[in-house]
């Protein structure tokens, strides 16, 4: 069994320490879901690129001794071959695509980015190096990455899914540090325990470290640790540098930010402030009130005509409306049929808003963008869906600029502020916590293979956080309104 693979001599590029802990101690691998979801869509993208070349061989095995002879015998029919295996020095590569030409093979890695990444230059030039050295040099490398501007239409036709960048020149003013890189990542891994390296930038780039959890645990002394700063990771470096943990021991006049200095005053304080503005803006506000939240899911195969990779597309509205005598009725939306769920989410928003009242969200980028997508998409409800935009009041900005609570911890998401005002309605008691556990249930939902039994289970889950979302702003201006 070969010691080495691509993606773990790419783990020891970003730290050699997470290279270390990945063999010697997987059972501290923290996994959080948005990076299953990068995984799983990743998968897709895959599948995609092998269908769009018909006639290759797909090596679909794992068993590495069957993947190289399966390999050898295609290269000796120059065929066109996917997952191809490589053994040298100890390191096995899988190539994504490897596509015949007169003079050999070129060499095309897959990505799910909608972007050619540094690191993308890094993958293909270990690959390279191990074909090179088996002798199966590639006459051109190249990235192939999704197109966002591809428009899906309904038709199983992916071929423009991809877009190619040439990597060729980067490949080979890299490839000559290669050698060091898979000789430095066997020291590491004959080390009898983890290299001693402090976490820093590299636990979040390219990727967030499965070992994060584990190397930053929080610290007791640092109940408001200086990184909870918003926009401050340079000032916590900084503070850190200068041996502070925890907020409260900054002196404040080694802040500047004005958001910085909030933060730092409610942390050293412990108390909470409210400023006169935001409950005069909210006694302002008229009714019937209309509390509205949207969640969505995103493709980077677009499976719905009309539909471009990554869009965000609506599946499911809840909506609080309050009355001016005190009554609150609910309104929901969620279709789990797997079919485009777009114009019954626009025909039912539309009915259950009305013509008038203020429409409350938090953060009103996000639910306009998808009315504004929306109205392109169906010209006849356009003008009703565009008026619902007009009449947003956005509470993300108000919490932003006259509310703060030492338990947010430097976050204005509603997720922090809803504990500080309305600690029963915690999201950690939700199974479906937040919008990427909800976009992972919504795909689950329409697996044909999920039972009858789970399906129902998750769309009580997911209707239950949807519903949260909006009832959590309820509480915040009633709240505020005091
Ligand atoms: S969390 Fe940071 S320091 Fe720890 S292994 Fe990962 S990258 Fe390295």
């Amino acid at each position: 069994m070969a010691s080495l693979s691509k993606s773990k001599i790419l783990l020891y590029l970003q730290c050699p320490k997470r290279l270390w802990l990945s063999i010697n101690r997987p059972d501290l691998v923290d996994i959080i879901p948005a990076t299953k979801e990068r995984f799983a869509e990743g998968n897709k993208v895959g599948d995609i690129a092998r269908y769009n070349h018909p006639g290759g061989v797909f090596i679909d095995t794992r068993i590495e001794a069957e993947a190289l002879s399966l390999t050898a015998n295609a290269r000796e029919r120059h065929l066109a071959i996917f997952e191809a295996a490589f053994l040298v020095e100890d390191v096995l590569i899988r190539a994504d695509l490897l596509l015949p030409n007169r003079e050999g093979y070129r060499l095309v890695e897959v990505k799910s980015s909608t972007e050619v990444k540094q690191y993308h230059i890094d993958d293909a030039a270990v690959q390279t190096w191990a074909m090179t050295k088996s002798g199966c040099e590639p006459n051109q490398v190249a990235v192939a990455y999704i197109n966002n501007q591809f428009v899906y239409q309904g038709d199983g036709n992916y071929f423009d899914l991809f877009t190619e960048g040439d990597l060729s020149n980067e490949v080979k003013e890299r490839l000559p540090d290669v050698e060091g890189w898979v000789h430095d990542a066997k020291k590491i891994l004959a080390l009898s325990s983890a290299p001693n390296i402090a976490p820093g930038t590299q636990c979040k780039e390219p990727f967030l470290c499965d070992f994060y959890n584990y190397c930053n645990p929080p610290e007791e002394e640092a109940l408001y640790p200086v990184d909870i700063l918003p926009y401050g990771r340079k000032k916590a470096d900084e503070l850190r540098a200068k041996g502070y943990k925890d907020l409260r021991n900054v002196p404040s006049e080694l802040l500047e930010d004005p958001r910085h200095i909030k933060v730092h005053t409610a942390s050293v304080s412990g108390v909470s402030s409210l400023e006169p503005e935001a409950t005069r803006q909210i006694n302002e506000l008229p009714y019937p009130r209309y509390y509205l939240d949207f969640e969505t899911v995103a493709f980077a195969v677009p499976i719905w005509k009309g539909t471009r990779p990554y869009m965000q597309i609506p599946f499911q509205w809840s909506c609080h409306i309050e009355n001016q005598d005190g009554t609150i009725a609910h309104h929901e939306f969620l279709d789990i049929s797997g079919n485009d769920p777009r114009l019954e989410f626009a025909e039912t928003l539309v009915s259950a808003l009305g013509n008038g009242g203020v429409v409350i969200v938090y953060s009103a980028g996000f639910e306009g963008a998808r009315l504004k997508e929306l109205a392109e998409e169906f010209p006849l409800l356009s003008n009703y869906l565009l008026a619902i935009k007009e009449r947003f009041f956005d509470l993300l900005p108000l919490a932003r600029n006259y509310y703060y609570h030492p338990d947010m911890k430097g976050s204005w998401s509603i997720k922090h502020v809803l504990p500080t005002i309305a600690p029963e309605l915690n999201y950690s008691k939700l199974e479906v916590s937040d919008g990427t556990v909800a976009q992972e249930a919504y795909k689950e939902v329409m697996n044909l293979t999920t039972s009858i039994e789970r399906r129902e289970h998750l769309r009580k889950e997911m209707l239950k956080y949807c519903k949260q979302d909006t009832w959590a702003m309820v509480k915040i201006v009633e709240a505020w309104r005091k």
